[in-house]
């Protein structure tokens, strides 16, 4: 079965998170040279397949999920049956990320040598809560002795044509809340309530849109985004005892969550406030000289003539947990401009080169290590 033909059959499968839809008894029995590990919690299932080449070497471990989101509306056709026209094909999952699942699979059944130890790891728990799946398949890999030394999340990263951005990382994500204080009063006198808005208003423009630091070559700024901001009784008469201003960050390392506390304490200072923060991911890098990225970086210049970006932009993904453990992760897969939409669709020649570059990073990383 090539590449084109598994993502089929992949796509065929109904796999909406947390269901596997039978896709991890798929893979296991296509890479039946790989010894399984399965780990299954909560009702949902997780496959890790390794296989080991060469006693000393390293360990590579393409990672991924095999679910879904659900469908939705505005379907042309059945989303859970591939439909191919003029060498696209159309389903849920066509980009997320089913076709990074085949093209690693067939990857991993093509290397017929490798100095050190090749894994895939895949879940069924990314598009849910992602509390079951890879996170508790690190742990065990840890308590096991087998955690990974290099991985690639085959998450589809490219922007306008294949080849031209990897993931080398991502930003953290931290929400806050401040609460400022005043006492209500009539409108007529202002002079003698404490009016919220008064207190909020000069600084409003310290907050919303403030850059905390000024990024670097794979970070944007991490910036203080204002998602609501509230008070009063929605009366012309009457000023609000307090006003509730909302905010999220998605910060870079450059910025960690005490930065973001400082820097509003020191606006608010001598003003009665209450603030809370709070993370809800943290950004981690891997640097775009470090083994795993520059392998992969060659491998996608070299048979795309592209130098793809290292990127850090957009939400969180499963390698986030994977960088927990220091294990050096990158992202890289096709075209992401029609995930979790009506009509997801890939080219096939994207699904074929993605198989290319990484047959040639598994290629490339046997060398390295020799
Ligand atoms: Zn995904």
């Amino acid at each position: 079965m090539n590449t084109v033909d598994l993502l089929l059959a992949l796509l065929g499968r109904k796999s909406i998170t947390p269901d596997d839809g039978g896709i991890l008894e798929l893979v296991a029995s296509y890479l039946d040279e790989y010894e399984p590990i399965w780990f299954n919690k909560n009702g949902v299932k997780n496959l890790f397949l390794t296989r080991k080449f060469q006693d000393e070497g390293i360990h590579f471990c393409f990672a991924g999920h095999v679910d879904v989101v659900p469908p939705g509306d505005g379907w042309n056709t059945d989303p859970f049956v591939p439909r191919v026209e003029d060498g696209v094909i159309y389903a849920r999952g066509a980009q997320d990320m089913k076709s990074g699942v085949a093209a690693m699979t067939t990857a991993l059944k093509q290397a017929s040598d490798f100095q050190g130890r090749l894994s895939l790891l895949l879940t069924s728990d990314e598009e849910g809560d992602a509390v079951d799946g890879t996170q508790a398949v690190l742990e065990h890999l840890r308590d096991i002795n087998l955690l990974p030394d290099y991985s690639i999340v085959a998450e589809p990263t490219c922007e306008v044509k294949f080849g031209d951005a990897i993931k080398v990382g991502r930003r953290g994500s931290v929400n806050g809340t401040v609460w400022i204080e005043g006492r209500q009063g009539h409108v007529a006198y202002p002079e003698k309530s404490l009016n919220p808005v008064d207190i909020l208003a000069p600084r409003l423009s310290l907050l919303s849109g403030a850059k905390l630091d000024s990024g670097d070559e794979v970070f944007a700024p991490s910036q203080i985004v204002v998602t609501d901001i509230r008070g009063g009784m929605e009366v012309t008469n009457v000023t609000p005892s307090s006003v509730k201003l909302m905010f999220n960050i998605r910060n870079s390392t450059k910025t960690t969550i005490e930065d973001i506390r400082l820097y509003i304490e020191d606006i608010f200072d001598n003003t009665q406030f209450r603030l809370e923060l709070k993370q809800s991911a943290f950004p981690f890098v891997t640097k775009s000289d470090s083994l795993i990225a520059s392998t992969l970086i060659d491998s996608i210049n070299s048979l795309c003539h592209v130098v793809p970006k290292c990127s850090t932009a957009g939400g969180t993904s499963d390698a986030r947990f994977i960088a927990n453990y220091g294990i050096e992760v990158v992202e890289f897969g096709v075209k992401n401009d029609r995930i979790h939409g009506a009509n997801e669709c890939v080219a096939i020649e994207d699904v074929e080169a993605l198989h290319g570059v990484f047959c040639n990073v598994i290629s490339n990383l046997d060398k390295a290590s020799k």
